[in-house]
């Protein structure tokens, strides 16, 4: 059983990463091709020269992404066919040498992390200071790079170790459904979390200020009368401390929900492209996108745990995959590191039901405002984020949360042919997220 779980695994790892590296040479191949004319339909908007740098930018980034590829499979097979995760194990069990206790889970978890961050480091270095200062948008120091390493390292451990004990204490007691319990235990942290993020976590890395500009206030509560809205909070984010990406999102819920506009993007936009972005945005809400999205969560969840589960009670799962310390912390971090592998050719469905929500709160944007004033801010935001007007179609498929600019402002220009605002009825009734933020504007 053993060679044959190993077997599936390496098939797995080969054919996820033949695939990641197919889309990616896809991309670079795409935009390459593309690079010498600017399409027709932005031909008046984006000059040979930003388009040039959007084509640039996007491959460099599709080249650093491609090595980061190769080195994530080279340590995930190091991990476990290669025996470093058990190197690992043996290593923690020197200092704690009972693998049921909590200790040796959390030590266990800890080494693991240690190793994936000092991998990861000069990827995140290389991007931050070569990539995204060569083409101009890193404002961010060496100093404020390490302040924010500690921020981190610090949050994984405060709200990380209680969580970690948490879910290997109810993987231990709980008998045979533990999963189940976990799950309720991970969907109530996860609400949590989306309620203190807005307000306690976001704040630990940036300034958050209400949106106080006295002619944008009377556009902004016009626009929420006319949706029927009460916003608590409309805030301005110093994006510009880090990056020149500009951007927009919504997050929380209830009394947490907040729309925040990065300074970056304020800056650039008329106060109806301001407008629209918001309309957009309030689009996410008025479809209850946040809710629709932690359904999708739980359930995914719910049915990875179970699988968890029945893998965990299979001694082919850890020896398949070159460990032999059994026990509920290596189970845990053998499947999340597998799964993945198989879970990956499942992304354009994710990716679709994203773009499928982009849709609908441009849609609503041109319901509720100027069409063409979410199409201006739109072109705005691709030329000053360098985000390219080519992707390959399949590499889309697979990776963009959001639809392409040119599919986005086809379909707003075909909705909505320039209607006057003046002729929208107001719509009533109540209602009701960061890696590479500048690339696919309103990142939500
Ligand atoms: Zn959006």
């Amino acid at each position: 059983m053993t060679p044959i779980i190993s077997a599936v695994f390496l098939l797995a790892v080969l054919g996820t990463t033949g695939l990641r590296i197919w889309l990616t040479f896809r991309q670079i191949g795409h935009v390459s091709a593309h690079r010498n004319e600017v399409p027709v339909r932005f031909a008046d908007k984006i000059s040979k020269e930003e388009h040039h740098k959007a084509a640039d930018y996007s491959i460099a980034k599709q080249r650093i992404g491609l090595l980061d590829t190769l080195v994530g499979t080279i340590l995930l097979l190091l991990f476990t066919l290669g025996g470093g995760l058990q190197m690992i194990a043996d290593t923690v069990q020197g200092f704690f040498p009972d693998t049921d206790s909590y200790a040796f889970g959390l030590a266990l978890f800890a080494g693991f992390g240690l190793v994936g961050f000092i991998v990861d480091l000069p990827f995140s270095l290389y991007r931050t200071f070569v990539i995204e200062a060569r083409f101009g948008f890193n404002k961010m120091t060496a100093r404020l790079y390490v302040i924010d390493l500690f921020k981190q390292a610090a949050l994984t451990v405060v709200l990380g170790a209680p969580l970690l004990l948490a879910v290997l204490w109810l993987m231990g007691r709980m008998g045979e459904h533990w999963w189940a319990y976990v799950w309720l235990f991970w969907m109530g942290f996860n609400l949590l979390a989306l309620l203190f993020y807005p307000t306690v976590i976001a704040p630990l890395f940036n300034k958050f200020v209400p949106l106080a500009d006295a002619a944008m206030q009377a556009r902004i509560e016009s626009l929420l009368a006319r949706c029927g809205f009460r916003v608590g909070g409309l805030f301005v984010m110093d994006g510009s401390k880090r990056s020149a990406h500009g951007n927009a999102y919504f997050t929380g819920f209830g009394a947490a929900k907040r729309i925040v506009f990065f300074d970056t993007l304020l800056e650039r936009l008329q106060p109806e492209e301001v407008e629209a972005v918001l309309a957009h945005e309030l689009g996410h809400f008025k479809h209850r996108h946040v809710w629709k999205r932690i359904a999708a969560l739980s359930l995914i969840s719910l049915g990875l745990l179970w699988l968890l589960g029945q893998l965990m009670l299979q001694p082919g799962f850890y020896a398949g995959l070159g460990v032999s310390t059994t026990g509920t912390a290596m189970a845990l971090i053998l499947f999340s590191l597998v799964m993945p592998v198989f879970t990956f050719p499942l992304s354009p469905l994710f990716s679709f039901l994203s773009r499928h929500h982009e849709y609908q709160a441009d849609a609503y944007a041109a319901q509720q405002t100027a069409a063409n004033d979410l199409v201006t801010a739109l072109v705005k935001l691709y030329r000053d984020n360098a985000s390219t007007l080519t992707p390959d179609p399949i590499h889309s498929m697979f990776y963009d949360s959001h639809p392409s600019a040119s599919l986005r402002i086809a379909r707003l220009t075909s909705q909505s042919p320039g209607r006057p605002k003046i002729d929208l009825a107001p719509s009533g009734g109540g209602s009701d997220r960061r890696s590479d933020p500048g690339v696919q504007p309103f990142d939500a």
